[in-house]
């Protein structure tokens, strides 16, 4: 008698054993922090046509298509991202600590970077530009030194103003460009440099409507490519088949007229995997 209720006792804790690991087994939790069937994938929160959290809290722009393709590819559906903001000046970090499994935020690849991170693609190439004021005379990246400056800390643009661009100039750093922006529209700054891609997204949107004109330099060359921690081989092998499929489907060349297309924004032609632009 007493060694059948033993017997009961020990078979209940092995069936609570053996549910407890067949729900770890079906973890698929990718980016630490929370359980279940997801993946944290990094994202912008501030930049219309690129990477923007509307105010319903859904996402939208042209790296939420990227991502949001390459997480299918991946084996995620759209209902199973959780996008994270990772900002120019996060971005390393955010993967070193595994706060996401991959980044998809207007990540130029460089060498800098490449020390610490990995990179799929390239995506996208996009070059660094001015925006200013519609009635500015700022016409060129030497017209900037002395000028009030304003771009993003942790930004390839920052550098670049500082090391090339416009070595005088008047240079402060935000940790997002909708701070820049606004810097730009009160007059406290003459001038906002980064992307080209970037900045139009935010000259198009309707309150801004014809306050703002692209300077229209081509500034750097900017290859977008996808962040994964450094040493994850696989996951970028995996990302670079899902980017080749998007583009060879023509669902890139969706993405691009949808979140573009508003902004007139005239891209590049899709880059080959692998081939970055100097
Ligand atoms: N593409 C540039 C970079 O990765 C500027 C845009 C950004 O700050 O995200 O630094």
């Amino acid at each position: 008698m007493k060694l059948r209720k033993v017997t009961a006792a020990s078979a209940a804790v092995l069936a609570l054993a053996l549910s407890a690991t067949a729900c770890g087994g079906d973890d698929k939790d990718s980016g630490s922090g929370s359980g279940g069937d997801k993946v944290k994938v990094g994202i912008k929160y501030d930049q219309p046509g690129i990477g923007l959290k509307e105010p319903d809290g859904s996402f939208s722009g042209f790296d939420i298509d990227v991502a949001t393709y390459v997480a299918k590819e991946l084996g995620y559906e759209p209902n199973q991202i959780e996008f994270v903001e990772t900002k120019s000046a996060d971005r390393e970090n955010a993967l070193a600590r595994g706060d996401v499994k991959f980044i998809v935020a207007s990540y130029s690849i460089n060498d800098k970077r490449k020390a610490k991170v990995d990179f799929a693609g390239p995506y996208l190439l996009a070059h660094q530009d001015l925006l200013v004021k519609a009635d500015s005379t700022i016409a060129k990246g030497a017209d900037l030194n002395g000028k009030n400056l304003c771009s993003v800390a942790g930004s390839t643009s920052a550098t670049n103003l500082r090391d090339k661009i416009a070595p005088k100039a008047n240079l402060r750093t935000n940790s997002g460009y909708s701070e820049c922006i606004a810097a730009l529209q009160s007059g406290a700054v003459d001038a906002v440099t980064t992307d080209d891609s970037i900045l139009a997204g935010y000259a198009a949107q309707d309150k801004y409507k014809g306050k703002f004109k692209l300077v229209g330099e081509q500034l750097s060359n900017e290859n977008y490519g996808i962040g994964v921690k450094k040493g994850d081989k696989a996951t970028v092998d995996k990302i670079n088949t899902a980017l080749e499929k998007m583009v060879s489907d023509g669902s890139w060349k969706k993405a691009v007229d949808a979140n573009f297309g508003p902004a007139n924004y005239k891209n590049e032609p899709a880059p080959k995997i692998g081939v970055i632009v100097k």
